[in-house]
């Protein structure tokens, strides 16, 4: 380090008596700026903190007039202070009056300065001011000066984070941690929760910055990235992991980083400069975060995750593991906070005190979305930097409708959210109201309304909505959460466990759909060009016969004495249909010979989710004892449109000629061989999707839970008859629409519908 670690050495350490004296923050914060103006030789220092309306607030100086401390404001962007805060990287100019961005602030008498060093001040990747220095004269900045400050700034931050600077704030104006922050992410649960910030696995909270003895520090470090580096050989080489594939893969790239010489030489330079190896990594860490912010490459994006994920590791090797909150003991009301969570995560923690989830990652088809949506708990994914930005116990509302979070919300935004959630609330209740009306239309017509669900937590969902059964169980779920392949009686204690809840209502279990973006985190993951319409599902089973048949054999012990329903997902013709039923007819036959008590009645039907199956109804209803529709699958494939790619899946609307003709043939035909259909998919409980669902004669749905509710209110108020003789009409002569969804929209206005 070039002789950097004698100046900054008595830098940290004059920072350090500053930092003890006992005198008022503001009085700390003047002697600090004199002794790095001091120590770097410059003629000013000044602090600028981030306030909460992104404005940039001068606390301090040494050089510029005082009288201008905390009048002085530059707006976001502004000035050279304003494209540091913005870009979050440090800036030094010989000739900063010649710079673009420069702006002269006359009541600081700056314009005598000509050269001017800047820095960000860091927390966690996220800005909260700049530090700035600055000389009469043209001089270029070392590196070891830039690097002196930003060691210096990383001290402030701690100070500024310590909430020591709050008092000092203007009335009116908070400073930047504490600024309200409206995120938007993806909705990956439904709902809306207001409450306090608790953070799973929360950052390592480092209290000793400034290293008593440089050389130790050192070999602080060195010990810590080499235990790292150990456990990644181990977790690498451990048997546990498959020897090829995606995985693989990935933990190799993970211990090429762990080994990235850049990275690990930026921390021993900082460690070198008298932070102590903690701080170090933090500082590195807190640099790869804020470029992580603003990196809008997938590919360098992920590469800095995994920095800042070794990062992570280093600073729990260091200073121990975080003490976060234990799973038991969680507060009221408490919003979880993560970077990423698995479903067994969450599972943990008592439901009856989380109102909300939020996390840096998570897609809404990540397992821990789907967990959440069976919780009831709403949940947002995709807010970048969650983990840095959200203190804990800071005020935190998730709305998970509209995939939005609002962090230290103000008092009015706080009071229209306790709104919308009161609202909610008062139609939940409306809702529950409706629960012992029956299902029936205005013109007599009744319904049959279900619901989907697929872990045991689920389940007391049916007594709630008082639906008439399960309509989905999807079984793949207790694959996905489980760190192991169920065994064959795990399977079946959850199967028992289902029906024992479900009470004599009728359940149908769907067989494993796994496959596509379904993955096994213990199953060998292939790699697919098209997975969706790759190896899944029912193709998986036939071709895995042992895996199916040890599921069928699960569902039929403990469906003894019962009525058993089982329903097969993904099938593409009828051929794959009976080769199935073969399979499990002979499951049926070796518990009957094995002398087992076997099911009262079994009954085995199909999921109509794949298009060329269209084609092949009157035979597939022929076969089947029940057909049950897929929308979600049936119009991604009809539409080519990917359910999961935002670009596409909004694309066509299911309510259109084409995909209202499909459901319409589906139904006609199952009518005609008398054999019972439901439409399962999302589509079936959607009240103006179901409304047209019904026009078009289906009779039964079932649905999330949650959708229950809107979907009665909406039937109750429904006449069927006169739904179905404009639903022919306009379908009788397309005119090319996009959408029929208008036309539905006034009909349900007319009939005073509520959708
Ligand atoms: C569907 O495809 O509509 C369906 C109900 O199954 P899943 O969403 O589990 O694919
Ligand atoms: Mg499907």
């Amino acid at each position: 380090m070039r002789g950097a670690l004698g100046g900054s050495g008595v830098l940290l350490r004059r920072l350090r008596e500053v930092m003890a004296a006992p005198v008022s923050p503001q009085e700390r914060l003047d002697r600090l700026v004199v002794v790095i103006a001091g120590n770097l030789v410059a003629e000013v220092c000044s602090v600028y903190v981030l306030r909460e309306d992104g404005s940039l607030e001068l606390y301090a100086t040494e050089g510029l007039n005082r009288e201008a401390v905390h009048l002085t404001t530059m707006r976001a962007g502004e000035g050279l202070v304003g494209l540091i805060a913005s870009e979050a990287e440090p800036l030094a100019l010989s000739d900063a009056q010649s710079h673009p961005a420069f702006s002269y602030r006359p009541e600081t008498g700056e314009e005598i300065y000509r050269s001017f060093l800047g820095v960000p001040i860091l927390r966690g990747g996220a800005v909260m001011g700049v530090l700035v220095v600055q000389n009469r004269a043209s001089r270029l900045y070392s590196e070891d000066e830039v690097e002196s400050l930003q060691t210096t700034a990383m001290i402030m931050a701690e100070m500024i984070a310590a909430g020591g600077l709050k008092a000092l704030s203007k009335p009116g104006a908070t400073i930047g941690l504490d600024r309200p922050i409206h995120s938007i992410g993806t909705t990956l649960a439904d709902g809306v929760g207001l409450g306090h910030a608790v953070l799973h696995e929360p950052r390592v909270a480092i209290t000793n910055l400034i290293a008593e003895d440089p050389g130790r520090e050192v070999q602080r470090l060195e010990a810590a990235i080499a235990t790292m580096r150990l456990a990644i050989d181990e977790l690498i080489e451990r048997g546990d992991v498959a020897h090829t594939g995606e995985h693989r893969d990935v933990l190799e790239t993970f211990r090429m980083f762990a080994h990235d010489q850049g990275w690990l030489r930026r921390m021993r330079e900082v460690v070198m400069t008298g932070l102590t190896a903690e701080a170090a990594v933090e500082r590195v860490q807190s640099d790869t975060r804020a470029k992580m912010l603003r990196q809008t490459d997938p590919y360098l994006r992920e590469r800095l995750h995994d920095l800042d994920d070794l990062a992570n590791r280093l600073l729990r090797t260091l200073v121990g593991k975080s003490n976060g909150v234990t799973r038991e003991d969680l507060p009221e009301n408490a919003i979880l906070i993560a970077r990423s969570m698995g479903p067994a995560a969450l599972l943990d923690y008592d439901r009856r005190h989380l109102r909300g989830v939020v996390l840096e990652e998570g897609g809404p088809t990540s397992h821990i979305a789907i967990v959440a949506r069976a919780l009831g708990i709403p949940a947002v994914g995709e807010i970048a930097n969650a983990t840095a930005l959200i203190q804990a116990g800071d005020a935190v509302i998730v709305d998970g409708q509209a995939g939005e979070v609002q962090i230290r919300p103000q008092p009015d935004v706080e009071n229209a959210y306790k709104d919308k959630a009161r609202l909610r609330a008062r139609k939940q209740e409306q809702y529950r109201k409706l629960k012992t009306q029956p299902a029936v239309t205005k013109d007599g017509v009744e319904i049959q309304l279900q619901i989907n669900a697929g872990l045991l937590v689920d389940m007391a969902n049916l007594e709630e909505t008082n639906a008439s059964g399960v309509g989905l169980f999807r079984t793949e779920l207790q694959f996905m959460v489980a760190q192991h392949m169920p065994t064959t009686a795990e399977q079946q204690a959850l199967y028992d466990a289902v029906l024992k809840v479900a009470n004599g209502r009728p359940v149908t279990f769907r067989t494993l759909d796994i496959g596509g973006d379904k993955v096994l985190p213990y199953m060998e993951r292939l790699e697919e060009e098209n997975p969706a319409l790759g190896w899944r599902a029912i193709r998986i089973g036939l071709d895995r016969p042992r895996l199916l048949r040890a599921q069928v054999r699960a569902l039929l012990r403990a469906g003894a004495g019962c009525d058993m329903k089982i329903m097969l997902p993904m099938v593409a013709t009828v051929n794959e249909f009976l080769r199935a039923r073969m399979l499990v007819r002979r499951e049926l036959a070796m518990l009957e010979r094995d002398g087992r008590p076997a099911p009262a009645s079994l009954k085995l039907g199909v999921m109509v989710e794949v298009p060329s199956l269209l084609f092949e109804l009157p035979e597939i209803a022929r076969e089947a004892d029940f057909l049950s529709v897929g929308t979600n699958d049936l119009m991604q494939f009809l539409f080519a449109a990917d359910r999961e790619n935002k670009r596409v899946s909004d694309r066509f609307d299911p309510l259109s000629a084409a995909g209202l003709r499909a459901l319409r043939n589906i139904v006609d035909e199952a009518a005609k061989a008398d054999c019972p259909v439901t439409v399962c998919g999302e589509m079936g409980g959607k009240p103006i999707e179901t409304l047209a669902l019904i026009a078009l004669g289906y009779r039964s749905f079932s649905m999330s839970s949650a959708s229950i509710g809107p979907v009665k209110a909406m039937l109750r108020a429904l006449d069927a008859g006169k739904a179905r003789q404009r639903l022919d009409a306009w379908l009788g002569s397309s005119d090319g629409a996009a959408s029929l969804r208008p036309l539905l929209a006034a009909l349900a206005a007319e009939m005073k519908v509520p959708v």
